[in-house]
């Protein structure tokens, strides 16, 4: 696929579809693929890492037409974007939203920075998949059928996924980041937890602390590759092995 020139990446050039609102109204915009989806990469379902977001998007804008393949959300979760908050406009922290079997009704705590303690407390929602945020991408998910699901994340710095498949092992290739299997603590209800236990791959790609500047000049170029076909597909066929069980920050 033959990218855009440079002075014209200011915009995206095709129109998203909504797949849902968020509690605040905000449409839940997602851009879809011209072919069968293979893959979804979801940005900003946390509020709090808004480069997620930025970073997806600088990547899309380089597209002269829709991915073949690859569904894009660049704002999982706008309403948190737009408050600067990990959770949603409810106070749900989303990422612990999903009916996985592993979710709990106890608050999840969060640290509020890497030196910081875990002592934020964040709700997990008053049931599983209470959130219209939640339901919609659920939703979404169920009608685009997905081989892989990449949630981008920061700022861990790793590539987690418990199944280890070749997408992950691509993007660890790719980025030099680390290949784990979980993030070192319980993320019970995670979108990972669910997509696992759906049969669905789930990669967490999990950024840097870095500049913006960096990030775009490390990951930009990463993500677009994923955009176009020129990823892991070119590499391995191999993605009908499920993750046993997934984790995500
Ligand atoms: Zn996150």
């Amino acid at each position: 696929m033959s990218l855009r020139p440079r002075q014209q990446r200011g915009t995206i050039p095709w129109m998203p579809d909504t797949y849902g609102r968020s509690h605040l109204g905000v449409p839940l915009e997602v851009w879809r693929p011209r072919d069968s989806c293979k893959l979804l990469i979801f940005a900003g379902i946390h509020g709090e890492e808004p480069e997620t977001t930025f970073a997806l998007s600088r990547a899309l804008r380089h597209l002269s037409r829709p991915s073949l393949q690859c569904a894009v959300v660049l704002a999982a979760n706008p309403d948190g974007l737009i408050r600067g908050t990990r959770c949603n406009a409810r106070g749900v922290e989303l990422n612990r939203n999903f009916p996985a079997r592993d979710w709990r009704p106890e608050p999840v705590a969060h640290r509020a920075t890497m030196d910081d303690p875990r002592d934020v407390l964040l709700s997990p929602g008053p049931h599983p998949a209470s959130e219209q945020e939640t339901q919609a991408l659920i939703a979404l998910i169920g009608e685009l059928r997905p081989e892989t699901v990449i949630a981008l994340h920061a700022p861990l710095a790793c590539i987690d996924d418990a199944g280890q498949g070749p997408v992950a092992q691509w993007l660890a290739q790719r980025t030099g980041l680390p290949l784990v299997q979980d993030v070192g603590y319980p993320t019970p209800g995670s979108f990972g937890s669910w997509g696992a236990e759906q049969g669905l791959a789930v990669v967490t790609y999990e950024f840097p602390l870095a500049p913006s500047d960096e990030l775009v000049r490390d990951h930009v170029p990463v993500l677009v590759e994923l955009l176009t076909g020129a990823g892991p597909r070119a590499q391995s066929t191999d993605t009908s092995a499920p993750a046993p069980q997934g984790a995500d920050g």
